[in-house]
C-alpha cells in the first residue's frame, strides 16, 4: 500500500480520541510530503538534528513530536517549535526543558516516559520513581515551563500481546494513580507502535506512534 493510502485507512481506522503520529524518521522528506498531502499534520522523530532539517522543508502547519530518547545538550534545537516531548525519562531532562522553554518564552508540552518492559536497555522512568518525583516536586515554582500532559512507553518487542497488554495496563494505571496530581491537563497516553496499537487502544491509548506500516522498513 501506498503512504497516502495508509494514512487514509488509519485515519478511517483509529477510533475517535485516539492521535495518530506518523513516526517518519530516518525517512526522506518526499515520505512525509505524500503523508501530510494525505491529511497527516502530526509527525514523530527521534533525532532532534533530522527533526530540524525536515522541518525546514515541511509546511508551517506541522506539528513536531520528539519521540527518541532526547540528550540534554540536544533541547535547545527543539525547544523553539517542538509540539509535545514524549521522552522525559529523567529530572535533569525536565530541568534542561524547563530552561529552554523558559527562554524561548514558550510552554512545553511534555509526557513521562515510563520503562515497563523487562529489557534492561529501554530508558524511562521506573514507575515508583516518578511517582515519588512527581509527589515531591512543586510544578507551578520550579517547573513553570512544562506543561505535563500524560505518560509514554513503549512495549517489550515480542509476539506475546499478553505481555503487551499488561504492559499497556499498568501505564494506563499509574497514569491514573497521577492524575490527581496534574488535573484535566494530563490526558495524554502515548502507546502503542506497529505491532502492538491494537491492543494498546484497547487498554486505553489516546496517542498511537506508527512508523513502519505507514513508511515501510527504515533503512
Ligand atoms: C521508531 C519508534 C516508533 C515506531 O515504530 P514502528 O514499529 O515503526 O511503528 C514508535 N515509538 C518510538 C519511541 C520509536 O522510537
Amino acid at each position: 500500500m501506498s503512504i497516502a493510502s495508509e494514512i487514509a485507512r488509519l485515519h478511517g481506522e483509529l477510533p475517535a480520541g485516539v492521535t495518530l503520529v506518523a513516526v517518519s524518521k530516518f525517512h526522506p522528506v518526499e515520505a512525509l510530503r505524500e503523508a501530510y498531502d494525505a491529511g497527516q499534520r502530526i509527525f514523530g522523530e527521534s533525532r532532534p538534528q533530522e527533526m530540524c532539517a525536515k522541518r525546514e522543508q515541511m509546511p508551517a502547519d506541522v506539528e513536531w513530536h520528539m519521540i527518541g530518547h532526547l540528550q540534554t545538550n540536544k533541547v535547545k534545537y527543539i525547544a523553539p517549535f517542538v509540539s509535545l516531548i514524549h521522552s522525559v525519562d529523567s529530572e535533569r531532562l525536565a530541568a534542561e526543558i524547563e530552561r529552554q522553554a523558559e527562554r524561548c518564552g514558550r510552554t512545553i508540552e511534555v509526557l513521562f516516559e515510563v520503562h515497563l518492559a523487562e529489557e534492561e536497555s529501554k530508558s524511562g522512568w521506573d514507575a515508583a520513581e516518578l511517582l515519588a518525583w512527581a509527589e515531591s516536586v512543586d510544578f507551578a515554582t520550579r517547573l513553570p515551563h512544562i506543561r505535563p500532559r500524560g505518560l509514554m512507553t513503549i512495549g517489550t518487542l515480542t509476539e506475546d500481546v499478553e505481555l503487551n497488554r499488561r504492559e499497556f495496563v499498568r501505564l494506563r494505571e499509574l497514569f491514573e494513580q497521577l492524575r490527581p496530581r496534574f488535573g484535566e491537563q494530563f490526558d495524554t497516553l502515548s502507546m502503542g507502535m506497529t505491532s502492538d496499537y491494537h491492543e494498546a487502544i484497547e487498554c486505553g491509548s489516546t496517542m498511537v506512534r506508527i512508523g513502519s506500516m505507514i513508511f515501510g522498513e527504515r533503512e
